[in-house]
């Protein structure tokens, strides 16, 4: 069975920077593979479109450059925020301001966004709300452990359940 729209697929991979032997970013392994509902849009359509046709037992190597994974980095969504943005009730949770935390925060419509600390200045709470992987030229390694249908429920849901059907 190959991998498509529609199956549920489990692989493992190790991500890095620009090529083979770029920065490690990510390794997922056999104990806890990566299992997913392909042709869902959840995931980069580079990514799924790497994959497809593959079967299990198939390795893979590929990379995606950032302008088609997460953007080039970019510098108009830095901001530099009032430090009272982050009190609550009137108190900074001690810790909460160190350069390098991620900090979820919301939009004007009040979606959840990510944000990293930069900088904290007397002006105030440097922000940079680009993906932390925006600007990375992306390389796959991996091999494709299993390819199943997925049933019907979970196409309706658009995402994989457990063994027993179990809801996350
Ligand atoms: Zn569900």
């Amino acid at each position: 069975m190959k991998v498509g729209s529609n199956k549920v697929v489990s692989l493992i991979y190790e991500l890095r920077e620009d090529d083979a032997n770029g920065d490690l970013i990510q390794k997922v392994e056999k104990d806890s593979p990566f299992v997913h509902l392909f042709g869902v849009g959840s995931l980069l359509p580079a990514f799924e479109n790497a994959l497809e046709g593959l079967e299990a037992g198939a390795s893979f190597s590929f990379g995606i450059p950032a302008a088609e994974s997460y953007g080039e980095h970019n510098p108009e969504v830095i901001y530099t925020l009032e430090k009272s943005m982050f009190e609550i009730d009137g108190v900074v949770e001690e810790g909460l301001l160190e350069i390098g935390n991620q900090i979820t925060m919301q939009d004007q419509d009040g979606n959840p966004v990510d944000g990293i600390v930069l900088d904290v200045t007397d002006e105030g709470v440097v922000m940079d709300f680009n993906h932390p992987l925006a600007g990375i030229n992306l390389y796959f390694t991996g091999k494709i452990l299993e390819v199943r249908d997925a049933t019907a429920e979970e196409i309706a849901h658009g995402h994989v359940h457990g063994p027993h059907g179990h809801h996350h």
